[in-house]
C-alpha cells in the first residue's frame, strides 16, 4: 500500500483527501496516517491540511522498495524489488536469489556495497548516499554463448537513460563502461549461472556514480559522477526506473534477433572508442589499431596497421585510448 500511496501523492498536483485514500484501499484513517508517518520518517516532506488532505511537497533522494516501485513504468523489469541499505554486492545478492528461484526481472538495489565488484575480481568503490548499485536477474531462453551481448544491451540502456534524465552526453566505452567527458561514470558487470546447453540465470549489475562529490585519490583521473559533470544532483530512484524502462526496450530488440543487429547503429553512435586509435590489452597480447564499431554480435572491430580487421571478444580484454583511459 505504501507504494501505491506514494504513486497517488506523486500523481496529484494539489491535495489528496485521507477519505479518498481510505476508500481506494479499504483501510482506516489510522492506517493511512501511519503510512504517511513512515514516509515522513524516510525523508519525504508531506504536508497534511485539515479538510484538504495530504500533499507531497518534496521527494528527497531516498531509495527504498516503495520509492523505486512507485516510479517504475515497466512490464516485467523490476516486477520484484529488493532494497538493502547495505549489502556486500548487489550481484552476489541477486545470484543468491536466483539460486533460490527468484523470478525473471527481479531487481536488487542498495545504498552502499561493502564488496562492490568490477571485472576480473577488481573492486568497485561503493560509498553510501550518492550512487546507484543495482542488479537485475534474468532468465533468458537463449543459448549461453549469446548472453555476453546482454552487457552491451545494458550499456546502451544505461547510456540512453542517463542522456534522457540528465541531458549529459553519456557515451559507451566498449564493452561495459559509460563515460561522460572521457571519465567513467558507470560500470556494468554481467555474471551467469549456466549448464552446458542452457542458462539458469544471468545477473547484470550496474553501478552509477550519480551524486558523488569526491573519489579516492587513485580514481580521480578516470572516474566522475553525473553531479561532477553537470553540477546538478539527481534523484537516484528516477534514474533506476529509466534504466529499467530502456532495458526492457532494448532487451526486446535483442530477443527478436538473438543478436544486436537492431540496435547496432544506435550503439555505434554512442561508442566513445569509435574512429579512435586504441590500445587493446589482451592477456599476453597488446596491440594498437583503429576502433571501427561493434558487429552484430557485439565484438569490437579493430583495423590494425596492416589493414586487417580484428574482432575483439569482450571477455578478458580491456581497451584504452592511446594517451589515456579513453
Ligand atoms: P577496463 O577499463 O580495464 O576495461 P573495466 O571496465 O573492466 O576496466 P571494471 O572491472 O568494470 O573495469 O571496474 C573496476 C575498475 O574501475 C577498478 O579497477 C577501478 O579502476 C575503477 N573503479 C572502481 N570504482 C569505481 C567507481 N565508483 N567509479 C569509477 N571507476 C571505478
Amino acid at each position: 500500500m505504501k507504494t501505491e500511496i506514494l504513486s497517488m501523492l506523486r500523481e496529484t498536483d494539489g491535495y489528496i483527501s485521507g477519505q479518498q485514500i481510505c476508500e481506494q484501499f479499504q483501510v482506516s484513517r489510522t492506517a493511512v496516517w501511519k503510512v504517511m508517518e513512515q514516509l515522513k520518517a524516510e525523508g519525504y516532506q508531506i504536508e497534511a491540511v485539515r479538510n484538504r488532505g495530504y500533499h507531497l511537497e518534496k521527494s528527497p533522494d531516498v531509495l527504498g522498495e516503495a520509492e523505486i516501485k512507485s516510479l517504475l513504468n515497466t512490464s516485467w523489469a523490476g516486477c520484484d524489488v529488493l532494497y538493502f541499505p547495505e549489502t556486500d554486492s548487489t550481484n552476489t545478492r541477486a545470484k543468491r536469489l536466483g539460486d533460490e528461484g527468484a523470478v525473471h526481472g527481479t531487481l536488487v538495489a542498495a545504498d552502499r556495497q561493502t564488496g562492490g565488484k568490477g571485472r576480473r575480481g577488481r573492486r568497485w568503490e561503493s560509498p553510501a548516499g550518492s550512487s546507484i548499485y543495482m542488479s537485475i536477474l534474468l532468465r533468458p531462453d537463449i543459448p549461453p554463448d549469446q548472453a555476453p551481448m546482454l552487457t552491451l544491451v545494458m550499456a546502451q540502456s544505461t547510456a540512453e537513460a542517463i542522456r534522457i534524465r540528465t541531458g549529459e552526453e553519456a557515451l559507451i566505452k566498449w564493452p561495459n563502461d559509460i563515460v561522460i567527458n572521457g571519465k567513467k561514470v558507470c560500470g556494468i558487470l554481467t555474471e551467469m549461472s549456466t549448464e552446458i546447453q542452457w542458462i539458469n540465470h544471468v545477473v547484470i549489475g550496474v553501478g552509477i556514480n550519480v551524486n558523488t562529490e569526491y573519489f579516492p585519490e587513485e580514481l580521480t583521473e578516470t572516474a566522475t559522477s553525473i553531479y561532477l559533470e553537470s553540477g546538478g544532483k539527481q534523484q537516484r530512484s528516477g534514474l533506476i526506473a529509466e534504466v529499467l524502462k530502456q532495458f526492457e526496450r532494448y532487451y526486446a530488440m535483442f530477443l527478436e534477433t538473438g543478436n544486436l543487429s537492431a540496435m547496432q547503429e544506435e550503439y555505434n553512435r554512442l561508442l566513445v572508442n569509435r574512429n579512435r586509435e586504441v590500445k587493446v590489452l589482451e592477456p599476453g597480447n597488446e596491440y594498437n589499431g583503429y576502433a571501427i564499431g561493434i558487429n552484430e554480435t557485439g565484438e569490437l572491430l579493430i583495423r590494425t596497421e596492416d589493414g586487417q580487421i580484428r574482432e575483439v571478444y569482450a571477455g578478458e580484454v580491456s581497451v584504452r585510448g592511446i594517451y589515456g583511459y579513453v
